[in-house]
């Protein structure tokens, strides 16, 4: 088979509230380097009041956002969260930032008001005193590679996450709680991370994790060599600026 004969459908889910921080940079990043490669990429936006239904979607996106458009998201809960377990469950392939990583678990208890979750993972967020803000790099590995991810992290909320598995280790910034040193969630095939910017656009090992996952899932039993190489020398250029500036210190 010819790359041509691939495609991928992309779901940004409630991109009218989760949009916070430039969200739909991962869109286009995961968009172009499917067409670098000749793989046909479709978006789709699920908004709130739509019957979600994730049979046809191959990514899905959930991004950030205030604690307010969270509010409003979880009057939506019982309609969202079943279908979305269910394709979680069945190894679907699901990128949350953010205020998504944090709907992604059971609560959020945001500044005493109470924020049902979707509950698809078994974690819970209470905001703490004071946002932990600034870039964060992290140490972790998906699909047996290790990779430096970098981004920028602002949020409220402390996430513990129990037993399940984190993303990664904490490099330089604040992570899930600010404490534990871990940074994310991994469940199956959905990657859940405080870091945005966008977060793809700086680390394109990670969309090229998240695209070759689901062509996998989509098409059992090609790239098994993996994905065509793809010359990333100003992504990786970036990353390595913002990694640098922020152990040395000087990013004042
Ligand atoms: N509203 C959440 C918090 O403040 C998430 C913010 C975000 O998505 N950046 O913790």
């Amino acid at each position: 088979m010819d790359a041509a004969q691939f495609s991928l459908t992309i779901y940004h889910l409630f991109p009218d509230l989760l949009n916070l921080y430039g969200d739909k940079g991962n869109i286009a990043v995961l968009t172009k380097r499917c067409a670098w490669r000749g793989i046909d990429a479709q978006v789709q936006a699920l908004t709130e009041g739509q019957e979600p239904d994730f049979g046809g979607a191959d990514i899905v996106l959930l991004g950030g956002g205030s604690n307010r458009e969270q509010l409003l998201l979880s009057r939506y809960r019982s309609v969202v969260a079943p279908p979305l377990k269910e394709y979680v469950e069945n190894g679907g392939v699901l990128l949350a930032v953010c205020a998504g990583f944090q709907m992604l678990g059971t609560s959020y208890e945001a500044d005493g008001e109470q924020i049902d979750c979707f509950g698809i993972l078994d974690y819970q967020t209470v905001s703490g005193e004071g946002r932990l803000i600034g870039n964060i790099a992290i140490e972790a590995e998906l699909g047996g590679k290790r990779m430096v991810l970098a981004g920028f992290e602002n949020h409220g909320g402390r996430t513990k996450i129990g037993d399940l598995r984190p993303l990664g280790r904490v490099i330089c910034g604040f992570g899930n709680d600010g404490e534990s040193g871990y940074e994310g969630v991994v469940y199956k095939n959905t990657v859940a991370t405080y870091l945005h910017g966008p977060l793809l656009p700086k680390n394109p090992e990670l969309a090229d994790f998240l695209i070759h996952t689901a062509l996998q899932r989509k098409y059992p039993g090609t790239f098994a060599e993996g994905l065509s190489c793809l010359d990333d020398s100003a992504e990786q250029a970036a990353k390595n600026f913002i990694i640098e500036r922020e152990l040395k210190g000087d990013n004042k």
